[in-house]
């Protein structure tokens, strides 16, 4: 199939759109604004929860053997089954890319795709792929750039020097009684470490941005990191809502572009992935027309079990919260449910989602 295509953006979702063109024996060439793995925001958590993608072997910095939960208490969740690794990113990306361009994918670097010259790539090439990240230029000029931010939980992070051996391996997430939301700390070394912060998206519940940075420096100093020294400040969206329209004209969005992230945690390197990759293989099928539906019936198991659980962490107040962390934690180590007692019909039903999430997360979702 002799198709020409064009992909924004060597991200995640860019990167497995160009290696799925290439295996489909399409030409595909790819445009990046910088150069690969260049002004990554990232807390590098490489999570597989549907078993279906390669491990990041080139880039691994660890992998996930414990996750401290805490709201007034910390709890720590072993990390056994689940597919997540901390990686460094930018070493993943350039090394993917390397080896794409071995086999005959063309990278343009330092390529930025205007308004201008999408028009023009829309006319040289059969598709385009668009995993230029959020806001995607194809939002830009079609005028839906708006759609992102109330769907998307919106972060701060920074990046960390300072002492994080006591998280040997194992990586942090907390909860406050203040947002609606999660703080969370990545290791990236014993003495680097990613700490961010999260609000949910807008439909969750009220959230003041303004606040998000205050917050977050509370939550590093409340973890005894008041001393550590700032390497770097970033943050963004985490688009949490799948567009209602993924192919517009030529053109088909991939990754964040298309409104692929978790909404319990933000994180979309794996969905990023599978679009990208599905992107291409629909083109290739001459199955453009699916690519949405298809999308929903691999990430539909999942993401319906998510947004259940964060409408129920919305309406929890933070007492239940720790006591379904309390709960389902003495559970899972075969202990009975005491932290749950006197149990209620909602508690239960809360504490049960997040256990079968949890088993999710251990033993994969059915994919549609
Ligand atoms: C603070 C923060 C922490 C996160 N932590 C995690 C995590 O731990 N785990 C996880 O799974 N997810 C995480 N995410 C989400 C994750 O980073 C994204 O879901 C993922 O990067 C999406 O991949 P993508 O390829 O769609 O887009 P991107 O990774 O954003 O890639 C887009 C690429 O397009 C290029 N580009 C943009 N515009 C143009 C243009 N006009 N022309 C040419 N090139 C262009 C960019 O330079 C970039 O290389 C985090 C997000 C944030 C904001």
């Amino acid at each position: 199939m002799n198709q020409r295509i064009a992909i924004i953006g060597a991200g995640p979702a860019g990167l497995a759109a160009a290696d799925e063109a290439l295996r489909q024996g399409m030409k595909a060439i790819l445009f990046e604004k910088g150069q690969v793995g260049e002004g990554i925001r990232c807390a590098e958590g490489f999570f597989d929860p549907f078993r279906s993608l390669a491990p990041p072997e080139a880039a691994v910095r660890f992998k996930v053997q414990s996750l401290y939960f805490r709201a007034e208490k910390e709890y720590e969740f072993s990390a056994e089954g689940l597919r997540l690794w901390i990686i460094d990113r930018a070493k993943w990306q350039q090394h993917w890319a390397e080896t794409l361009k071995q086999r005959g994918v063309e990278i343009r670097e330092h390529q930025f795709i205007s308004r201008r010259n999408y028009a023009r790539l829309r006319e040289e090439f059969d598709w385009v792929i668009d995993a230029s990240g959020v806001p995607p230029v194809t939002s830009l000029v079609y005028g839906f750039r708006d759609y992102y931010l109330p769907h998307s939980l919106v972060t701060a992070q920074y990046v960390l020097s300072g002492d994080f051996s006591h998280l040997r391996d194992g990586i942090k997430v907390g909860f406050s009684p203040d947002y609606l939301g999660y703080f969370w700390i990545f290791p990236k070394t014993e003495t680097k470490a990613s700490a961010g912060i999260a609000l949910l998206a807008e439909e969750y519940g009220h959230r003041d941005l303004n606040l998000l940075w205050t917050w977050l420096r509370r939550e590093i100093a409340a973890a005894g990191l008041a001393e550590a020294g700032v390497i770097e400040k970033g943050g963004g969206l985490c688009p949490a809502k799948m567009l209602p329209r993924l192919v517009w004209g030529n053109v088909i969005l991939a990754g964040d572009a298309a409104g692929l992230t978790s909404p319990l945690h933000g994180g979309g390197i794996d969905m990023a992935l599978l679009s990208g990759r599905e992107a291409a293989g629909t083109i290739a099928r001459g199955e453009v027309q699916d690519y949405r539906e298809r999308l929903e019936k691999i990430f539909k198991p999942r993401l319906e079990l998510e947004r259940e659980l964060v409408r129920l962490w919305a309406g929890s107040s933070f007492g239940e919260l720790e006591r379904v962390l309390a709960g389902v934690h003495n559970l899972l180590q075969g202990k009975g449910i005491g932290p749950l007692l006197p149990l209620s019909r909602d508690l239960l039903q809360k504490a049960y989602l997040f256990f079968r999430f949890w088993r999710g997360l251990q033993k994969g979702f059915a994919r549609g």
